[in-house]
């Protein structure tokens, strides 16, 4: 029908990572409404939403105490900033709020609209910080292949991964990229987690030695990588990689964008994994999307110097027009409230065993080469053949084959290649993972005929 939804979007809607040819052809799957872990498609579907949307809705997708925080404060004062010393009361309660449930000492809160921003002004305020330190040549940045930090031109730069780089001409100048911690995808033969974790912390030390420690100002990581596969750190990776930065002074920043309050089964990633960093970045679950704000945290050691040196040239020249907007931040600490009163963190700990437990069961299936997780987010990766880890003819053809039966099954999940994902609201229970654990059974098993063909 040459007016209906689907045919206007494929006429007038350029998406966000879709093939945009492709779509012209397939059209989009329009979501209307949301109830609890479910969404509805415009046709009446209903689908369990295993990603969280984004990674990202805590509280699920009909959550009225956020809908009424938004509302109150909308009519109350629908928009204020933080340049020149102004300030509103939602932003100071967060801004409190997120400094005091840190879960390592710091200093100040700063505020931006997505986690590609936060990430961007990571990069802005270290590189601010050596210049104050009178170190201008410190301006390397550490990132890891396969790591996600969005998609502007810095956060992209970081983004180890080869789509948000070929055909952008990135990374910038200064960023550098070393291995990732996929142990099951980059292990050596008879590793183990130890070694491969002592390897992957002596490479780190040799390119901050080739590159010269004095020209290193920090390192980024996710404490456990979303976008990249959800790879969760092998054993004494994090404790390895922070004594080799202890030992050049290098910063180091966690990207709690998905981790980030609750989802490993601890507030923070940082906290399942030993992580002391010096800037924490934070958006997607402050809030559960229902609005886009995102969060740095800084400690002492980046404040003071940005302090001392906005002090010498008059101003910390830095901030976007709606960062810390006061309806987002409203809605943000009525989520921080709600995961806090409902547990939600400990949800997502008792939630999330079952749902690893029933998800390793998979891993006899034929299809399944290895199942990784924590707390509520895991990904089973797809194999044609499992002693060889190879996929089926073209990598992500068989995540797509079994992300699109789930999807006609009425789950929604997401594969990044042949990693398939699942990382559902953390309201989720026991029994609702059993009905998503089904139809992912039963899509494997779907898919395996189709691939004995
Ligand atoms: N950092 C991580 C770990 C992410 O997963 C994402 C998005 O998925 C980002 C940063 C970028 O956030 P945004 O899409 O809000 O710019």
């Amino acid at each position: 029908q040459p007016n209906s939804p689907e045919a206007r979007d494929i006429r007038y809607h350029l998406h966000a990572y879709t093939n945009a040819r492709k779509h012209q052809e397939t059209g989009p799957l329009v979501i209307e409404k949301g109830d609890g872990i479910y969404v509805e498609d415009a046709a009446g579907n209903r689908y369990i939403e295993a990603m969280a949307g984004l990674w990202s809705v805590a509280v699920g997708f009909s959550e009225p105490r956020l809908v009424e925080a938004a509302a109150r404060q909308m009519a109350k004062l629908p928009f204020y900033h933080s340049f020149s010393s102004r300030s509103h009361s939602p932003l100071i309660d967060l801004a409190e709020k997120l400094v005091l449930m840190a879960p390592v000492p710091m200093s100040k809160a700063f505020f931006t609209n997505s986690g590609s921003e936060a990430n961007d002004t990571a990069i802005k305020m270290i590189w601010y910080r050596s210049n104050a330190l009178g170190q201008p040549q410190r301006k390397k940045i550490i990132a890891r292949k396969r790591g996600y930090h969005g998609v502007t031109i810095a956060a992209a730069s970081l983004t180890g991964l080869p789509s948000n780089q070929t055909s952008f001409d990135l990374p910038i100048a200064n960023v550098l990229h070393t291995a990732s911690p996929h142990y099951w995808r980059e292990a050596l033969p008879g590793e183990s987690e130890e070694q491969f974790s002592t390897r992957l912390a002596g490479e780190l030390e040799q390119l901050i030695l080739a590159e010269g420690p004095e020209t290193v100002a920090a390192f980024f990581g996710e404490p456990v990588m979303g976008a990249g596969g959800v790879v969760v750190p092998p054993a004494g990776y994090w404790e390895k990689i922070q004594a080799v930065l202890a030992k050049y002074d290098i910063l180091l920043v966690a990207d709690e964008v998905i981790c980030g309050f609750g989802r490993t089964g601890a507030m923070f990633g940082c906290q399942t994994y030993g992580i002391k960093p010096d800037i924490i970045v934070m958006s997607k679950q402050i809030s559960s999307s229902y609005l886009p704000i995102s969060a740095l945290l800084i400690n002492d050691r980046v404040f003071e110097p940005i302090a001392d040196e906005s002090n010498r040239i008059g101003t910390f020249g830095h901030g976007f027009t709606g960062g810390g907007h006061p309806v987002a931040a409203a809605v943000a600490l009525e989520n921080l409230n709600l995961i806090e009163e409902r547990d939600l963190v400990g949800n997502a700990r008792r939630v999330g065993a079952h749902m690893q437990e029933r998800l390793r069961r998979l891993a006899v299936h034929p299809l399944v080469g290895e199942v990784r997780g924590v707390g509520l987010i895991a990904a089973i990766e797809l194999v044609a053949d499992k002693a060889a880890k190879a996929p089926w003819g073209s990598v992500g053809a068989l995540g797509g084959l079994v992300n699109g039966l789930l999807q006609d099954n009425g789950v929604i999940t997401r594969n990044m290649g042949d990693a398939l994902a699942f990382c559902p609201p953390l309201i989720i229970t026991e029994k609702q993972v059993d009905l998503l654990m089904q139809a992912v059974e039963q899509a494997l098993d779907a898919a395996a005929k189709q691939v004995a063909k």
